[in-house]
């Protein structure tokens, strides 16, 4: 299965891809991950990406592309994968078509699409915090930690990521609706997209996913699915 996932910053492209990869078994594959790794080393790639990181700007397509590329040639990823905030222009979108047909022949079989409101997206993404230890995600409104700024699963400190401050979230949503967004007729021309409402607890969204995978899942997977839905 080779999806991708679509949507403003705060969607909740994260936490789908990896309710997605926990189903299926195949990696997620997030270009903002990749990225702020790569920030994290310090790498000459990373001290390039984090200026426009920074401001919520796009970071340059040869450095996306690259990144991408390399990780897409991993051998976890020949199964499938789930990328996680790639593409983000209609460029890199052809980019990619031609990353995967030189690598295996295969297209994507499905964009998934997830849209929420602006303001809720204000509203999520200043909210988010993210263990230093661990990794788990916290949103003091709508999935608080139990002691303020620690992690209940590790105890690890809490942070918020440089770029969620909220001139920030509307920078990346300005540069969304104009640069990211004509995906969506992108793909809809191409009959690969799946159109998902993201608002709801994270439990619906998750069940409106799997029904727009129907023929995509094995047999066994949709069985874990709804045994998941049911718990
Ligand atoms: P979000 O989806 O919440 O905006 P990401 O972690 O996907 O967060 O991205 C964070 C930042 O990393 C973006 O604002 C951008 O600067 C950079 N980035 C991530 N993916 C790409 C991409 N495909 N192309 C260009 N820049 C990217
Ligand atoms: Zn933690």
């Amino acid at each position: 299965m080779r999806l991708v996932l679509l949507g403003p910053p705060g969607a909740g492209k994260g936490t789908q891809a990896r309710m997605l990869r926990d189903l299926a078994g195949i990696p997620q594959i997030s270009s903002g991950d990749l990225l702020r790794a790569a920030v994290h080393e310090r790498s000459r790639l990373g001290v390039e990406a984090a200026k426009y990181m920074d401001r919520g700007e796009l970071v340059p397509d040869d450095l996306v592309l690259n990144l991408i590329d390399e990780r897409l040639g991993a051998s976890d990823a020949k199964k499938g994968f789930i990328l996680d905030g790639f593409p983000r222009s209609v460029a890199q979108a052809e980019a990619l078509t031609a990353m995967l047909l030189k690598r295996s022949g295969k297209g994507i079989d499905l964009v998934i699409a997830l849209s929420v409101p602006d303001e809720e997206i204000v509203r999520r993404v200043s909210g988010r915090r993210t263990c230093t230890q661990c990794g788990a995600m916290y949103n003091l409104v709508s999935e608080p930690p139990q002691r303020v700024g620690v992690c209940d699963k590790c105890g690890g400190e809490l942070y918020q990521r440089e770029d969620d401050s909220e001139a920030t979230v509307r920078n990346r949503l300005n540069v969304y609706n104009a640069t990211t967004r004509p995906l969506l007729e992108y793909y809809g021309a191409r009959k690969l997209l799946a159109q998902i409402d993201g608002m709801g607890r994270p439990g619906e969204v998750d069940s409106r996913i799997i029904a727009a995978l129907d023929g995509l899942l094995s047999k066994s997977e949709r069985a874990k699915a709804s045994r998941g839905r049911d718990n």
